[in-house]
């Protein structure tokens, strides 16, 4: 199956003679994306004893928060004190800024807040949300250890190109790198691509948006250190094209992607150039431009449950972790593991970026808090149903995954869904 939308109109079709395919490797838990999600996902399955295989077709973890300079760990907190989202969201938070040294305001790199610190003033905590924002080079590598140090085979350079399916499963995921193209065995799989790669290509329903705008952040370096530039023209959080400014971009199509990143850098050099023209005495040097098309919303899973604005508040009898909403204070989701599971596909989870979750809440799930609570779902249930359903994600019973969940430090606690009291 081909990935993506674009054909060449006059190119018309060539047959690819069929092949065998070399079996390269077999693992109980394949995560296809290494970014945060995918990660979390690694991460939780390894610490329950499987055999992880993470795919990433770039040369670094982290994705979106490490390579697109997005470095703004968003709140684990409801804005009213409480915090909502635990276990590996909150371990990865900490770890994103562990190397920190001491806070750089210029960059924007800042540590944990002292009231979200142990024995840390509850009454702050109301002000300020249990946030961080990070050095993404340190985090990169911070990352990568966490990541080998759990015994997780990562494929660098790696892409997932198309799975082979055995009756309602994957049976194996083929990849292309420098060898060549080969099959991973795998029992159970975690789509972590951000874009619904793996879900696309198991024939699951997805849903893709056209409405990404150019964004790109980088960093300057000059006289008072280094700079951070949150360069975006605006965006529709609704996901559409209304009151967003174009040209706009879908994340599923190739020409379309290269398309994105040329004309960003192009932004880049221009609002380089401006900030040149306002300081000419000052020595402003360009610092890692972002090396992935920074997309917010591309394409995702359409699964039997899409989680929605309407949901705010709402315990679902599946509930798998919370997360609080970092555009205002009071919100607090819970995420249902209906909206991680494939519909056709009884041993396929999403985690991430393209979980099943409408535009109406799209941008809160897709923040990091979203993206590690679910990944770390993910590789939980991926491995007790392989020791309790044979790989089936779709039977595995619910409450012993909440109660694995809950002593990986997950805050499940329906209170916490309910509006919060007032201050104390
Ligand atoms: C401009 C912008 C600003 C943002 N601001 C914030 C913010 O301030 N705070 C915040 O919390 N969130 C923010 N977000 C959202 C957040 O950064 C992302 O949604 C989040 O990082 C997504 O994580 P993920 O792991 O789901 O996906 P990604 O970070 O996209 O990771 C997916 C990984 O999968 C790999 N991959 C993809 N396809 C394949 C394939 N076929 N084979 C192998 N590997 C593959 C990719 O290379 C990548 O490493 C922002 C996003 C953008 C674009």
């Amino acid at each position: 199956m081909l990935l993506g939308s674009t054909v060449n109109p006059s190119g018309g079709v060539i047959e690819e003679p069929s092949r065998s395919l070399p079996v390269s490797n077999d693992c109980d838990v394949l995560v296809a994306g290494g970014g945060i999600a995918g990660v979390a996902a690694a991460l939780a399955a390894a610490r329950l004893g499987a055999d992880v295989c993470l795919l990433e077709k770039t040369c670094a973890l982290g994705g979106l928060a490490t390579l697109g300079n997005v470095t703004v760990w968003l709140p684990l907190c409801d804005g009213r004190g409480r915090q909502v989202s635990g276990g590996l969201a909150e371990e990865l938070l900490k770890l994103s800024v562990a190397n920190l040294g001491r806070d750089n305001k210029s960059a924007q790199f800042i540590g944990v807040p002292t009231c979200w610190q142990p024995g840390g003033d509850a009454a702050t905590r109301w002000k300020t949300r249990f946030e961080t924002r990070f050095n993404p080079s340190s985090y990169l590598l911070a990352l990568e250890k966490r990541v080998t140090d759990a015994g997780i085979k990562i494929l660098y350079d790696t892409r997932l190109c198309a799975v082979h399916r055995a009756g309602d499963r994957i049976s194996h995921v083929v990849v292309e790198n420098k060898s060549g193209r080969s099959a991973i065995a795998c029992r159970t799989v975690v789509d972590a691509t951000g874009d619904a790669d793996l879900c696309f290509l198991a024939g699951e329903q997805t849903e893709s948006l056209d409405s990404n705008v150019l964004s790109g952040w980088f960093y300057t370096l000059q006289e008072n250190g280094m700079n951070l530039h949150c360069l975006s023209n605006r965006y529709n959080p609704r996901g559409t094209q209304e009151k967003a400014e174009g040209p706009f971009f879908r994340g599923d199509d190739a020409d379309q992607v290269t398309a994105h990143l040329l004309e960003t850098r192009e932004l880049i050099r221009k609002r380089l150039e401006s900030i040149r023209a306002r300081k000419p005495e000052a020595d402003v040097q360009l610092v890692s431009p972002p090396t992935l098309p920074c997309f917010r919303m591309t394409r995702r899973l359409v699964g039997s449950v899409s989680l929605g604005a309407r949901h705010v508040h709402q315990w679902f009898e599946d509930t798998i972790g919370l997360i609080g909403d970092w555009r205002q204070a009071g919100p607090v989701y819970a995420i249902p593991f209906s909206a991680l599971q494939g519909v056709q596909t009884a041993n396929l989870l999403v985690a991430g970026r393209c979980l099943s979750a409408d535009t109406t809440v799209w941008e809160v799930t897709r923040s990091l808090p979203g993206c590690a609570v679910s990944g770390e779902a993910c590789g939980t249930a991926a491995v007790m149903a392989l020791r309790q359903t044979g790989g089936n994600v779709q039977a595995l019973p619910i409450t012993a995954l909440q109660n694995q969940l809950v002593k990986q430090g997950v805050l499940l606690d329906p209170a916490l869904v309910s509006p919060a009291g007032p201050l104390p």
